[in-house]
């Protein structure tokens, strides 16, 4: 990285391969490529192999002023996802906003380990609480289409983000209520109750770095030890389970002994976790 400001050939140089490469001096991530290519591809609306085949091509001011425009933001700090509104969920294309938290890979995890939990037919009832952008509600939805899925959460912006996609993708049979936690719906049963709650401790640093410093809080920290979210939803949740019913949470890599301990006080049996990609807890059920 060579740092500093554009010159001015730089400036008026307008080929793909020249804004690509401006990108490695203004961003300060190691991904500076990648995300330069991913704004790129936003603002001109084109694939990503569009860009490898017109790398000569030049591209007119007003684009290219978005461009500097959103990699300016990015250095700034702004989240990538934020920026292009764009996130891949399940292999679902999210729209989002600054009102949801990003949709994450490792969350997946817990799509994975709730399917587990849901047959491929028959009237199934599944309850999301915290749904953000809708990402969980969404897959599950769409991997299981025969189920009744209720998504909640606090925020009526993250709720119009989740309706929003819902309808782009077509995926019907979830209903959307506003509220906190259980207290958003009226009393029923269901057969799987999952939520990627809050889960991270008020006074962890990380919470000041990077994207987190532009997602909602409410959707990141809860409490002194993270897991005030996860206690209300585990008291509440065996009024809302069929005898059968399964509530699954994700959380930190360092909550399971509690959250399991928390689950057996509150009559779970058959208490599992299950961890992600790097090996780490992240998702327990019960
Ligand atoms: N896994 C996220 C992170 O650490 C936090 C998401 C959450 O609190 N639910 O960035």
């Amino acid at each position: 990285r060579r740092g500093g400001a554009l010159n001015e050939a730089e400036k008026k140089s307008s080929t793909v391969r020249a804004l690509l490469l401006e990108a490695a001096r203004i961003l300060p991530t190691p991904e500076a490529r990648l995300e330069a290519e991913i704004l790129l591809v936003f603002v001109l609306d084109v694939s990503r192999t569009w860009l490898f085949a017109h790398a000569d091509d030049g591209i007119d001011a007003v684009r290219i002023e978005r461009y500097r425009g959103l990699l300016a933001a990015r250095a700034a700090g702004q989240p990538i996802a934020y920026l292009t509104g764009r996130r891949e969920f399940w292999s679902l294309p999210l729209q989002i906003t600054a009102d949801t938290l990003i949709p994450r890979a490792d969350t997946e995890l817990l799509v994975e380990q709730a399917l587990l939990h849901i047959p491929q037919s028959g009237i199934v009832d599944i309850l999301d609480l915290g749904t953000g952008s809708g990402a969980i509600a969404l897959a599950l939805a769409h991997e299981r289409p025969q189920a009744r899925v209720v998504a909640t959460d606090l925020s009526c912006a993250a709720l119009a983000v989740a309706r929003g996609n819902t309808q782009q993708l077509g995926i019907g049979n979830i209903r959307f209520c506003a509220g906190s936690w259980f207290s958003a719906i009226e009393p029923q049963y269901f057969d799987v109750i999952v939520s990627n709650p809050p889960y991270i401790r008020t006074s962890d640093h990380h919470l000041g770095e990077g994207d987190l410093r532009f997602e909602p809080i409410s959707a990141l920290a809860s409490g002194v030890d993270g897991l005030d979210a996860i206690r209300e939803i585990v008291y509440d949740a065996r009024a809302y389970l069929k005898p059968d019913g399964w509530l699954l949470f994700e959380h930190g890599w360092d909550q399971a002994a509690e959250i399991r301990a928390l689950l057996r006080k509150s009559g779970f049996v058959d208490i599992a976790t299950s961890r992600d990609i790097e090996q780490r807890d992240r998702v327990t059920s019960g």
